[in-house]
This record gives structure tokens, C-alpha cells and sequence, in this order.
């Protein structure tokens, strides 16, 4: 044993940090320093601010650069900032919450190696008090169980490691714990995976593939079931994923609905076959509490071949195109080409711009005149959203609800379109001319929804009689009892219910009796031919006479002319709305409509 006795230490042999560099040296004990300098492996001491204030010999030879060259630095200084802020965030745990970790993760050097490293990171005290960070780092990449890991080599069973008692199995399999696990899943999370995808760019020669999977409307499922019921897909979005994938296929979650895999070696057949088994073995029911589930996803698909693309590129790829197949193809997958990303492009930059537009009032409300039937003249206006973008143009509901919907901004949008309805229609001088606002599925799931359509209208003081809401048909029968509470309340306020886009569901009469609706909008896709194809006029004829049946008022949308109007008016409709009566406009173009 040797004599480590503190007055037999050369303090000028101990690679602290000197004062001229600017930090206060620690004052740590001569004879722990002169330890851990004994250290084979690299160690390192920093201190609050992540500076370096020691490093032992190994831990240079690890890092390439000699100790002055370390010493007073942070990792932002010597490292790509992915990898530095890796560390930066991982050591700020360390210190925050003062408890030792132990990590393995994979992680690139500058010749692109990929090494498997271990860190043990525990918090010191030096003579003063300061708090310092203690890291031991093993780099396991000789070992056999790292070389199958790094190398992707035949699938083994659990080998040990080389030093430590953590037992590592193959990426593959998922037991590494990464530095940056997702702590629900234990699945790598984003910064860990884009590090992984970083070593694994670096030496993939042959093909490979990114996959994207998007948990449709998770959103809908916290607000409606809560957050647990939430974490519950989540994770079992994830098991089903591990089924779907090979063994030695990486999944890693990406964003809170989003998960990733990288295959690698593998050809677009099998990609394919990939993307069908994720589908077919995500649609089995889940039970909710009482409910049935179905979990559905829309998956986006890069593929690439070594050096033509790097790792961040292929994500967004990958990104793009599951975002795109959401739009597109809801449930189902796409793959990312060329053609395809101008449009996704689009609607990455419309998810951008979107929250900033409603913030900033860049959103407006047109009216399209709706016409009685019997009186020939205009009864009220359906408020129709628009958005003129500067870079974008202009945009029309069909493109932006459902990225409002998916962003979860839809509700903020609809209490814009309530409001300004709610204004323009107290401000007409016909108290006769009413509003219909078109509201949407998430709209309707929030119970407070009633209240705020209250407000608005003794905001305006506008009578509930004067406002309308239009429902799709596919939102109306879906209705659950929470729905129906949200309706009744509506219907105490006076408000009226419409059902939008009629013949486009596939409605259950029962329950069509049942709902509070007042009258159905024929959707325009069935009056388009007319009078010309016969299946429009047997459908339109059964649809009307189902309508007059159950005692509602019909609407015909989208009429464009006189055969048209004059085809419909015959059937005894209600009410007409379309190009033939007014384009949608700005209130202030209104005029002539709204004469007393
Ligand atoms: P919708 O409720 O069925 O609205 C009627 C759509 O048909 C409008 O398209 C209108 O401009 C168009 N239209 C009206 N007359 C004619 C015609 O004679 N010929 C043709 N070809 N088209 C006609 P728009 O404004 O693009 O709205 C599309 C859909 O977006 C609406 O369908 C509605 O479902 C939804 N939407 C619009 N505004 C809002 C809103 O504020 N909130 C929600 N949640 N959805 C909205
Ligand atoms: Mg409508
Ligand atoms: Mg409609």
C-alpha cells in the first residue's frame, strides 16, 4: 500500500485549474486529486458552472487535448453541440438533483467511431463547500457485448459487460439504458436517438430506412379519458411497435405522439412489410376504463443509402411524410418522395404560422348568404373561416381546420369564429337574419364549451335564437353522453342545432331521431348533378323525405343554378345556399343582404 500521506504529494504534479484561467481553483484534498489521477479510466471534475477543474491523464487521452487545453472549458467548447449539450444537460441532472448516475450510451467521436460508453457521475464537496461533479467514464467499446452492439453482429444472449455489473444486451433488444430515456417508455428519446442515428449514418453502407409512427388524436384521448389513459396507448403503442419491428431494428420515441425506428440493411419490400405489420398490429381494440379503444397511426417513411443523407435530414424526411399521410391517409403509411414534400412542406409551414395568425387577429370570418325557399329572401349567414397569408395566400378551412384540430388549436380558433359571428349579427338591424358557426368534434368534447357560447352571446346581447351551430354528420352520431350533455345545455341558451354535410355519414335513423337537430344540410356532393344524374335524384329524394319524416328543416348546399334551385325547390327544400345566392364574403360586402 502506498504511502499516500499528504506531505508526500508535489502539488505541481496535480492537473488542476490554475487560477490565471479565469475560475476559482477548488480546494480539494491533494490526496483525493492525486487518486483519481492514478485513475485508468478517464475521470474528470467540474464545477457549478460545468468547467472543467480536473482531469486525470486517461481522461486527456480520452478527449485528445492535453489538460491545459480542457482545463476552464465546458464540453460547449470541444465538442459538436449536439453532443455537448447531451452532456451539459445530463451533468445539470447530476447536479440538481445531487443523486449518483449510472449511464451507457453511444456515442460518435470525431473520426465518427462508435463507442459504447459508461459514466458514473456523483456530486463532491470541496473544502468550501462548492458543489463539484465527480465522472468515471468506462469506455466499453472492446467488449464483446459492445462490439455486437456497435457492429449490429449476430443476435447473442445477455453477455456481461466488461467492468460494472450492468449486464448489456443489444441495442436491439432495448435493455441499454440510454443517458436520455424516455422516462414512460424507457425507449431512447429524440437527443438520444439523433446521437444513436449520428454512429449509425456514420457506418450504414447498405440501405436503410426511417419510420415515423403518429398516434392519431392522442390529444383527444387525454382530454377526454385524462392523462393516464393517455400513457396507456403510449405504451402500448410502443409494444405493439416492438412486435412489428425486426430484432435489431431501433425504436426510439420521438415526441410525445411520435415514435421512431431506424432498419437497417433492408430493401423497400421489406420496408413495406414493416409498415403493414405496424398497421395490422396496431388496430386491435384497447380497452379504456369502460371504453373500447381502437389506437390508430399514420406512419411516414424515409429511405436512404449511406453518405446521400444525413441522419437530421432523414428524420424530417420521415417526419414530413407521416404528416403528410395524416392529411392524405389517415391509419395508414406513406412514403417520402420528392413530389410529395412541396405539399408537406406547405403544411409544415401552415403548423408554423397558424397559432402566430390566430394571435395576431390574421384569421377572418366570411359569410355566405342562406336563402328561404318561401320568402325568397335571405334568412341568415353560415360564418366560414379564412386565413390570407402573405407567403401562403389565400387559404381556405378545408386545408387549416384539420391542422388547427391536430395542434389542438381548434378550440381557440372556434371561440374566434363564435365571437365575431356573435358581433357581426348583433350589429345587423334585421333582427330577424340569424348566424351558423360550424363547430368542430373537440369543440363539442369540451364541457365548459356551453358556457363560453353563454357569455359570448350576453356579451353581444344576442339572443340564443339568432345563433346556430352546424355539426358533420359523422361528429353528430358519435355523440357519447358527455356530447349530449354539451348539446342540452346549448339547447337551454336557445341555440339551435344543424346537421352539416347530411349523406356523407352513414347515419343510424334511430339515432338520428333521437339527436336535438332542427334541420340537415344536404351536402353539395349530391346536389352537384342534379337534375341531371338519376342516383343523385332517387338519393336526394329519399334523403329529403327521410328529413321531412323526422320533422327537420332541409338546406340544399352548394347550388349553383337555376336547374339546380329549380330541381330542389320542387322537393319542397327549406332553405338554399350557394354561389347562385352569394359567395362567402366580408362582412362589410354584406350589405345588400341585410336590409330590413
Ligand atoms: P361546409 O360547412 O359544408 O361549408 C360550405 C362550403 O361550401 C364552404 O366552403 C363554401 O364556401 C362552399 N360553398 C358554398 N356554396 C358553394 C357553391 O355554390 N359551390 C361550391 N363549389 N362551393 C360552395 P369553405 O368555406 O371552403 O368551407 C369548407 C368547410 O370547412 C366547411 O364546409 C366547414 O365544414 C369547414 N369550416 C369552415 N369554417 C369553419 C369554422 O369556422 N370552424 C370549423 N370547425 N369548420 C369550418
Ligand atoms: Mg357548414
Ligand atoms: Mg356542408
Amino acid at each position: 500500500m502506498p504511502n499516500l500521506a499528504l506531505g508526500r504529494i508535489d502539488p505541481l504534479t496535480l492537473t488542476l485549474a490554475p487560477k490565471s484561467q479565469g475560475i476559482a481553483t477548488p480546494s480539494i484534498s491533494p490526496l483525493l486529486v492525486a487518486v483519481l489521477q492514478t485513475f485508468p479510466e478517464p475521470v474528470y471534475l467540474k464545477d457549478r458552472s460545468h468547467r472543467w477543474v480536473m482531469v486525470n491523464e486517461a481522461y486527456c487521452d480520452y478527449m485528445g487535448h492535453e489538460s491545459e487545453a480542457l482545463l476552464g472549458k465546458c464540453e460547449g467548447d470541444m465538442l459538436p453541440e449536439r453532443e455537448a449539450s447531451l452532456a451539459w444537460e445530463n451533468d445539470e441532472a447530476v447536479f440538481k438533483t445531487g443523486s449518483s448516475t449510472l449511464n451507457e450510451a453511444v456515442a460518435a467521436r470525431d473520426d465518427k467511431t462508435a463507442r459504447l460508453l459508461q459514466t458514473h457521475k456523483s456530486i463532491l464537496r470541496d473544502g468550501d463547500d462548492n458543489e463539484l461533479l465527480l465522472c468515471v467514464i468506462r469506455d466499453l467499446t472492446g467488449s464483446d457485448a459492445a462490439s455486437d452492439l456497435l457492429q449490429g453482429g449476430p443476435a447473442g444472449d445477455d453477455k456481461p459487460a466488461l467492468r460494472g455489473q450492468t449486464k448489456i444486451r443489444r441495442l436491439g433488444e432495448q435493455s441499454v439504458r440510454f443517458a436520455f430515456s424516455d422516462p414512460l417508455t424507457q425507449l431512447p428519446d429524440r437527443r438520444a436517438f439523433m446521437n444513436l442515428l449520428d454512429v449509425a449514418a456514420a457506418r450504414v453502407a447498405a440501405s436503410s430506412a426511417i419510420f415515423v409512427i403518429n398516434i392519431d388524436h392522442l390529444k383527444l384521448v387525454n382530454d377526454r379519458f385524462g392523462h393516464s389513459a393517455g400513457d396507456t396507448v403510449i405504451l402500448e403503442v410502443a409494444r405493439r411497435l416492438r412486435a412489428s419491428i425486426r430484432a435489431n431494428d431501433i425504436l426510439g420515441r420521438l415526441d410525445s405522439d411520435e415514435f421512431i425506428v431506424l432498419a437497417d440493411a433492408i430493401d423497400s419490400m421489406q420496408t413495406d412489410r414493416i409498415a403493414d405489420q405496424i398497421l395490422a398490429n396496431i388496430v386491435d381494440p384497447l380497452q379504456l376504463g369502460q371504453h373500447e379503444y381502437r389506437i390508430s397511426v399514420s406512419v411516414g417513411i424515409a429511405m436512404f443509402s449511406g453518405h446521400r443523407h444525413n441522419a437530421e435530414e432523414l428524420v424530417r424526411n420521415a417526419r414530413m411524410a407521416a404528416s403528410w399521410c395524416k392529411r392524405r391517409n389517415r391509419g395508414g403509411s406513406e412514403f417520402y418522395s420528392d413530389g410529395a414534400s412541396a405539399a408537406a412542406e406547405r403544411m409544415a409551414t401552415i403548423e408554423l404560422k397558424l397559432p402566430i395568425a390566430l394571435e395576431q387577429g390574421e384569421l377572418v370570418v366570411h359569410y355566405q348568404p342562406i336563402v328561404s325557399s318561401r320568402k325568397r329572401n335571405v334568412s341568415g349567414f353560415e360564418a366560414l373561416a379564412r386565413w390570407n397569408d402573405s407567403d401562403l395566400g389565400e387559404l381556405f378551412p378545408q386545408e387549416f381546420i384539420p391542422i388547427a384540430e391536430d395542434m389542438g388549436i381548434v378550440r381557440k380558433l372556434g371561440q374566434m369564429i363564435i365571437d365575431r359571428a356573435c358581433e357581426f349579427t348583433a350589429s345587423l338591424a334585421n333582427r330577424r337574419l340569424s348566424v351558423t358557426v360550424n363547430v368542430s368534434g373537440s369543440q363539442l368534447m369540451d364541457e365548459t364549451f356551453p358556457i363560453f357560447v353563454a357569455e359570448t352571446l350576453q356579451k353581444y346581447d344576442l339572443a340564443g335564437s339568432r345563433l346556430f351551430f352546424e355539426i358533420t354528420e359523422s361528429v353528430a352520431m358519435k355523440a357519447d353522453a358527455s356530447v349530449w350533455q354539451v348539446f342540452e345545455e346549448l339547447a337551454t341558451i336557445g341555440v339551435r342545432l344543424v346537421i352539416d354535410d347530411f349523406g356523407t355519414g352513414f347515419s343510424n335513423l334511430a339515432r338520428l331521431k333521437e339527436l336535438p337537430f332542427v334541420a340537415i344540410k344536404i351536402d353539395r356532393d349530391f346536389i352537384r348533378d342534379l337534375p341531371n344524374s338519376p342516383q343523385d335524384r332517387a338519393i336526394f329524394r329519399a334523403m329529403h323525405a327521410m328529413a321531412k319524416e323526422l320533422n327537420l328543416k332541409t338546406v340544399a348546399e352548394g347550388i349553383e343554378n337555376a336547374l339546380q334551385e329549380e330541381f330542389v325547390a320542387g322537393f319542397g327544400v327549406d332553405y338554399f345556399q350557394g354561389y347562385r345566392f352569394g359567395h362567402p364574403m366580408p362582412a362589410n360586402k354584406l350589405k345588400r343582404y341585410t336590409k330590413s
